[in-house]
């Protein structure tokens, strides 16, 4: 009996004659993730065979898929003869393990489907039949049509595939279908988040980083590289470009108003990350605002930060609570993270009063009463790429 791994996508199906080129990204992104278990993977009729997994590396490989964008759903199947004795004990074995442990009755219900038309029984038949010879092996089962609590599944394709266990994916578009943008990170809950949905529409993710050495320290860039990392296992591939922004940030607190310190710094911020990312073929900003969390996010100020660019800015966070932001990071990982205590450039020169609804042209004209061509070139030179994997 051979161990494969049985994969559902969803959204691909809608694509049309763009199938194939989904298809294709999404099995290319599979192979990365699985890389060093050596799988053998295989697309036929909408589904993906993963094969070749050795015993002792399938839950892991399992763990690694939930993670792809573009996965529906896994099932650990048994591949086996299409004889029917045979496809009868696969079935058995996975039922004893399944009802391991498990005492008093338990509701069942075999689900057949068939691609091979010239199969002996068609489904209804394997479906009785299946369900017959269970019944006869297991007396605590009983068959449930409507809500089972166990489908024990069979296809009968070019091998049987049996199995009993359907294991949600992260579904999504393969990374790497959509384009690229470029994800202002910094060491928050939110903008991991906000890179963790993007790159869930398929997007290829670069980063951005803005740091103010000695005001921020080297532990709280660290903080960042890592969670840069965790993002990486859902996205793939990131280029994390880390900046240096202490000149820039001490001209806005020297040079410009305090109350308009916060939406300036982000302006900055936003040019040069337009900068990098046009240099990256990427094609639109990721950040992780949220309408009126922060000062610096209410309409007003997002206007103004806005204007700085002329890229489409993406804000996927723009209308979540915090708490819903919270339990994404949870779920995806990076929250234990985000919470460090390491303090962050927007923290350290956060102003007493800042500006809830600043004026856009007063902005302009604050900005504009300082020369930052050279600051920027300077930051921009001073750039440093790390590439996390
Ligand atoms: P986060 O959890 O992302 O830090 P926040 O609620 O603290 O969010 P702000 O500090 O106002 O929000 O920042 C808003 C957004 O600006 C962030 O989500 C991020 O996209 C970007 N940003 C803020 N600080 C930095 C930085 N130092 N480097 C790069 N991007 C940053
Ligand atoms: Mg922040």
């Amino acid at each position: 009996m051979e161990k494969v791994l049985l994969v559902r996508y969803t959204e691909i199906h809608l694509k049309g004659l763009n199938r194939p080129y989904f298809e294709r990204a999404l099995v290319d992104n599979m192979k990365r993730a699985l890389r060093g278990l050596e799988p053998r993977i295989e697309r036929e009729h909408g589904r993906i065979y993963v094969r070749n997994i050795r015993e002792a590396d399938f839950a892991e490989a399992q763990e690694r898929l939930t993670r792809v964008f573009g996965i529906h759903s896994l099932s650990p199947a048994a591949a086996v003869d299409k004889d029917w004795e045979t496809v009868v004990s696969a079935a058995r074995e996975l039922m004893e393990r399944r009802l391991e442990g498990v005492t008093g009755e338990v509701t069942f219900k075999v689900l057949a489907r068939r691609s091979d038309k010239h199969y002996f029984m068609n489904s209804d038949e394997i479906n009785r039949e299946l369900g017959g010879r269970m019944l006869e092996l297991f007396p605590q089962l009983k068959v449930d049509v409507h809500s089972p609590e166990i489908k024990l599944s069979v296809e009968i394709r070019d091998m049987a595939y049996v199995y009993c266990e359907e294991i949600p994916g992260v579904n999504g578009m393969p990374v790497g279908t959509a384009g690229k943008a470029s994800l202002l990170i910094s060491g928050g809950i939110d903008s991991p988040v906000a890179g963790y949905m993007m790159a869930k529409r398929g997007l290829t993710l670069s980063a951005v980083h803005f740091y103010s050495y000695p005001y921020t320290s080297e532990r709280a860039r660290d903080k960042v590289v890592e969670l840069t990392r965790l993002v990486t296992k859902y996205a793939g591939e990131i280029r994390l470009f880390l900046v240096p922004f202490t000149e820039i940030q001490m001209t806005i607190y020297e040079k410009c108003p305090e109350k308009e310190t916060t939406v300036l710094m982000r302006r900055l911020m936003m040019r040069i990350a337009q900068t990098i990312a046009e240099r990256e073929g990427a094609q639109a900003l990721i950040t992780g605002e949220s309408l009126g969390q922060v000062a610096s996010q209410t309409l007003e100020a997002l206007a103004c930060t806005n204007d700085a660019v002329t890229m489409p800015v993406f804000r996927p966070l723009i209308g979540f609570d915090k708490d819903e932001i919270m339990d994404v990071a949870r779920r995806i990982g990076t929250y234990e993270t985000s919470i460090l205590p390491y303090e962050d450039c927007c923290t350290v020169f956060v102003p007493k009063h800042p500006v809830t609804k600043p004026k856009l042209a007063e902005l302009r004209a604050s900005e504009a009463a300082v020369d930052w061509s050279e600051m920027i070139a300077k930051a921009i030179e001073n750039t440093e790429l790390m590439v996390i994997k």
